[in-house]
């Protein structure tokens, strides 16, 4: 047979995913797993959001529709950013994909050309980086200060004359560090400088704690070169769903909606009622959320530093980000193994040393967990 596509080839899989599968795998064995390994929120998807998807299977939106989004989403999505996230939008200059990972890739198919260079933060989530290089793109990665988790000049040493895009995500998977303003001018004064572009991953702007969310889009005229990503699987518990959604300018938006027309086509049309549902509604069941989150993490970090171990500053997000004495991959699998706890390596995220567990699950399993944790020492 011949030789499968070097270009795959290179690309890691989701060693998010592997690690959960491990744990599953061990759980369908009879062993009692605690996970927080996985990002999801343990919640379900808020009743009113579930009854308009219900009632939109029920009117016959069973169907095709525009592959950007249904217009109703498109105009909810434009509102909403231009309301919570302080720059302008209109409904043209938004596209509703099948998850927020989608329109990463989307993006980054639209913006990137063979060769072209990705500055990526570290530590950073799993899936920039094979996004990028599925587009062609090749990531140089920058480690943040593991101290302030905040930005300095250090990063202007990796722009060269191949330099295209810098992707930042804040509240931050993994870290769940919330970047300051000082951190973002500093991205958006390089990008300005130096004619690059921006994407920004806002997906857990609503899971914060005591600071404030800032849209990289909303500094000086970053909205014309920045690809806002987000979508609902965090903040309405609605990762099954497969709804997230990018807002760029409308020249990204018109090469993203080629790349999304030629592969998924759209997201699936009812769905996208209940996301309507979701942005026009009552969002005190996204407070709620958000408020349990806060009580966990309380619990969690008070938890971890007592047993000694260094936290990285968990202001947002829904995970605590602990410094290891050793191999991060031998206490992970450690504490799956005789804790059975299920938790994920840092260097899943290029952070060796590091351990990241969510904190998506409820109390008494957290509180479990910690005792489990603790007692293999
Ligand atoms: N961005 C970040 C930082 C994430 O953690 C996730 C989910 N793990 C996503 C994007 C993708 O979310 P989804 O595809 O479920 O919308």
């Amino acid at each position: 047979m011949r030789s499968l596509s070097v270009k795959v080839g290179t690309i890691a899989p989701s060693a998010t995913i592997e690690i959960s599968n491990k744990a599953k795998k061990m759980e369908r064995a009879g062993i009692d797993i605690i996970s927080l390994s996985i990002g999801e929120p343990d919640f379900d998807t808020p009743q009113h959001i579930k009854d308009a998807c219900i009632d939109a299977i029920r009117r016959g939106e069973t169907h095709y529709a525009p592959s950007n989004g249904i217009p109703e989403l498109l105009s909810a999505i434009s509102d909403k950013i231009s309301r919570e996230n302080r720059f302008p939008s209109r409904p043209d200059q938004v596209i509703v994909t099948p998850g927020a990972k989608q329109a990463i890739y989307e993006g980054m198919e639209a913006v990137l050309n063979p060769g072209d260079e990705v500055i990526l933060l570290t530590p950073a989530w799993v899936s920039y980086e094979p996004c990028a290089q599925m587009a062609g793109g090749r990531v140089i990665k920058h480690s943040i200060d593991e101290k302030t988790f905040q930005l300095d000049d250090s990063l202007m040493q990796r722009i060269n004359a191949r330099t295209k895009m810098i992707v930042i995500n804040s509240p931050s998977n993994p870290t769940g560090a919330v970047f300051n303003r000082e951190s973002l001018k500093l991205v958006a004064d390089l990008c300005t400088d130096h004619d690059l572009y921006a994407m920004s991953d806002d997906i857990y702007e609503k899971m914060i704690y005591g600071k404030e969310h800032h849209s990289l889009a909303s500094i000086g005229d970053m909205a014309e070169r920045t690809i806002t990503i987000n979508g609902f699987s965090k903040a309405y518990a609605m990762t099954g769903w497969r709804l997230g959604y990018a807002v760029a300018p409308l020249p990204i938006i018109r090469e993203m909606s080629k790349v999304q027309q030629h592969s998924v086509s759209q997201a699936t049309t009812f769905a996208m009622w209940g996301a309507v549902a979701a942005l026009n509604g009552d969002q005190f069941c996204v407070e709620m959320m958000r408020q349990e989150f806060d009580r966990r993490r309380n619990y969690i970090i008070a938890e971890l530093n007592r047993m000694g171990y260094e936290t990285a500053p968990a202001d947002g997000a829904f995970y605590a980000f602990i410094r290891v004495a050793g191999d991060d991959m031998e206490i992970a699998t450690k504490w799956l193994e005789e804790a059975h706890v299920a938790v994920t390596p840092g260097t899943a995220f290029y952070a060796p040393g590091w351990i990241r567990l969510s904190y998506a699950t409820s109390m008494e399993k957290l509180k479990e967990a910690m005792v489990r944790i603790q007692r293999i020492g």
